[in-house]
């Protein structure tokens, strides 16, 4: 149910599987936007009812609204079924435990989402004995150095969403392979649109939908896309049993974002292109991450894996941590928040953990969402706002 099906496999482009993978007109009334299915429980055919199966019983297991944003997911990312979640966190914790063992050992690039690495450096080996290494991730000999006899995961993130550092995901899985052992990836910065990870060997991708594919910044959820065998087991084991399914509701709001997906990136990526080389230019900005952008350091790796770019992009600014602060209270479009993905631009200051500044980050920086207003008018914003920073 989590899994393609022969009719949505007919849908080959990105935009017909976001405009249009799911619509089953004949089933839902020629509805021309699904229903929300916003039922506990399907009943069961009996002599006295005399209605056939639907294969639904639960919608702690499988609801027919979360199905189609599933097989949607699914078809973006190559994959042969898609499971969705809560949130991201419940997507990415439960792609890492499907790879977990009592006393493994887990390694783990350094800049990866802060949540996925309280998990594995504080909650799994506080729990069950996991060990972990940390990796900056940008050379796969220093992947392989960290594997050991137990290592049962290599846990990714290409993309990451601080300093956009990229891993070479095909080399990464090959070693991976040759030694049993699995891995996972984040793949939110990229979207499916622009990097799938399955066809470079990777065994589990995870998303948050909180950022880009939900995309109107209303709602909190996860997916996770892989083989058939490992979404089955997930399926049937991990997420009925600890019930991190997505609701109805949310999963309906996840299936209006995606339609709309290439064409809100595109545009993210076309302001995003704009203020990141607005920004290089700029005097008082020291430093600019952002991939597809000049000074972008893994301009190989960006051109082996991602087919384009979007509106996050983190930078270093002049000044002292207190006057950074002060040109992000001077904005007026870029709100000061910690998500993004959505319509609207945002701001905030982070400071880099101490893990992550050993592996190359710096010890503060800005990260920016450029979103969908008038790129004009977000560049006299930064302008005006940057112009209090010293030389
Ligand atoms: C936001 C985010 C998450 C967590 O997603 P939630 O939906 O908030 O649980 C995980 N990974 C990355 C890269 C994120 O940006």
């Amino acid at each position: 149910m989590a899994f393609l099906t022969e009719e949505d496999r007919k849908y080959t482009t990105v935009e017909d599987i976001c405009a249009h993978l799911g619509d089953d007109y004949g089933k839902f009334c020629g509805a021309i936007v699904p229903p929300i299915f916003q039922n506990t429980l399907f009943v069961q055919p009996t002599e006295a009812n005399g209605i056939q199966s639907s294969g639904y019983a639960y919608s702690r297991t499988a609801n027919p609204t979360t199905d189609i944003a599933e097989r949607k997911i699914a078809a973006l990312e190559g994959g042969d079924g898609a499971l969705c979640f809560a949130s991201g966190m419940a997507a990415i914790s439960t792609g890492i435990m499907y790879f977990l063992k009592a006393n493994c050992h887990v390694v783990m690039v350094a800049s990866s989402y802060g949540g996925a690495q309280c998990l594995l450096k504080g909650f799994f080996p506080r729990k069950f004995g996991v060990e972990f290494t940390l990796v900056e991730g940008n050379s796969v000999e220093e992947i392989e150095a960290a594997i050991r006899p137990e290592t049962t995961l290599i846990y990714l993130e290409s993309p990451c969403t601080f300093t956009m550092k990229m891993q070479d995901l095909e080399a990464v899985a090959a070693i991976a392979r040759a030694r049993g052992i699995g891995t996972v990836i984040d793949n939110t910065y990229a979207t499916p649109l622009h990097q799938q990870p399955l066809k470079h060997g990777i065994d589990i991708v995870c998303h948050t939908v909180s950022k880009y594919l939900g995309g109107h910044s209303d709602i909190v959820g996860g997916a996770l896309v892989a083989r058939r065998e490992i979404i089955q087991e997930i399926q049937n084991v991990d997420r009925t049993l600890f019930g991190g399914i997505m609701d109805p509701h949310s999963s309906w709001l996840l299936i209006r974002g995606l339609r709309t997906l290439p064409l809100r990136l595109k545009q993210h990526g076309e302001n995003g292109m704009k203020v990141a080389a607005y920004l290089e230019k700029h005097p008082k900005v020291k430093k600019v991450y952002y991939p597809g952008s000049e000074t972008y350091e893994q301009k190989e790796l960006f051109a082996k894996y991602l087919t384009g770019t979007n509106g996050l992009l983190s930078i270093v600014p002049n000044g002292t941590p207190e006057q950074i602060r002060s040109f992000i209270g001077k904005l007026h479009y870029f709100q000061n928040g910690c998500s993004r993905g959505g319509f609207e631009s945002l701001a905030i200051f982070i400071n880099c953990d101490g893990d992550s500044i050993a592996h190359g980050n710096p010890e503060y920086l800005v990260r920016l969402h450029v979103g969908l207003e008038n790129v004009d008018n977000l560049i006299a914003d930064l302008e005006q706002a940057l112009s209090c920073l010293p030389d």
